[in-house]
């Protein structure tokens, strides 16, 4: 039976507390492509702001990652929807922003260039685009960067994890931090400011080595984000769905610091902390020096 969000949730017994709830028919379909969302967020008296997916899924597998829990098969739209979704936006009366939300896009870059053609072509060249959450730096390089830079990127966030090489293998991360560093230094030297984040709480990684990872980013033009680990029923190490019966469900969420592995809920306070204070440092520096690579965003 097909029901609403909000059908399920005045009913959960009717739907078997959720077991078979499908969000998306498509999504167990390896074949089937994604159908693009674009959503108007915000506007300036300037600029509109859009939400953009234009694919769900990815192709890889990071052990601590639950993406592949909701979306099994990694499926991105046709370039034809991407055209109808983006058409609407012909004569926009004001400068146009797109920021593509967890959409893995580096990977196929020729995909990612394609699909900002045709959002140049309905804006006249009048727009901005972001990304936040996916964009993998392991498939970026200068050559890269500078076209997105010539395509009017406003900021970068990519995905740190760890300086520790072991947990980044345990966690099938196959790179060193200083493939990350060149990276960020790339894209600093091309004015892209980079927000890099860190994950805090990963199995087997204890505070002194999460720290480590702090002065590593603190030593990068960079700004620090801090993303707690959370797990959720099936992410990897967690099968056993009963633990999740004894605790809140607001402790699978990264804002909880629910001490889900080596670090307490102090330790990963602490981290959060630290890395606001460096970044509140580096700020300062910054201004001082009137550098642009480390703007709040
Ligand atoms: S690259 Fe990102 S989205 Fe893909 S599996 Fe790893 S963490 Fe998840």
């Amino acid at each position: 039976m097909d029901a609403s969000l909000v059908q399920i949730l005045n009913a959960p017994a009717s739907f078997n507390n959720g077991i078979g709830v499908i969000s998306d028919p498509a999504m167990s379909d390896p074949g089937a492509t994604f159908r693009p969302v674009l959503s108007l967020v915000r506007e300036s008296p300037e600029t509109r702001y859009y939400s953009a997916m234009l694919s769900r899924g990815c192709p890889k597998s990071c052990s601590f990652c639950s993406v592949r829990l909701g979306f099994p098969f990694h499926r991105k739209a046709l370039l034809s929807d991407i055209d109808a979704l983006f058409k609407p936006l012909e004569g926009s009366p004001k400068r146009v922003h797109v920021n593509f939300e967890d959409d893995n896009l580096a990977l196929d870059f020729d995909y990612l260039e394609r699909t900002i053609d045709i959002l140049d072509f309905y804006t006249g060249g009048n727009f901005g685009i972001s990304m936040e959450n996916g964009l993998d730096f392991t498939a970026l390089d200068r050559e890269k960067l500078s076209f997105l830079k010539s395509r009017n990127i406003t900021q970068l966030n990519i995905s740190f994890v760890s300086s520790n090489t072991s947990v980044l293998a345990e966690n099938k991360r196959r790179y060193s931090p200083e493939d990350f560093s060149m990276v960020a230094r790339a894209a600093s030297s091309l004015s892209i400011p980079v927000t890099a984040y860190l994950i805090a709480g990963l199995p087997d990684e204890k505070f002194q080595s999460i720290d480590k990872g702090l002065e590593f980013l603190a030593g990068l033009p960079v700004l620090i984000g801090i993303s707690p680990f959370y797990a959720v029923p099936h992410s990897s190490g967690f099968a056993d769905e009963s633990m999740f019966d004894r605790i809140s469900p607001n402790f699978c969420k990264g804002t909880s610091f629910y001490p889900w592995n080596e670090c307490t809920t102090d330790e990963l306070i602490r981290v959060f902390i630290k890395a606001r204070a460096l970044n509140v440092e580096r700020r300062v520096a910054s201004e001082r020096h009137g550098q642009v690579s480390l703007e709040f965003t």
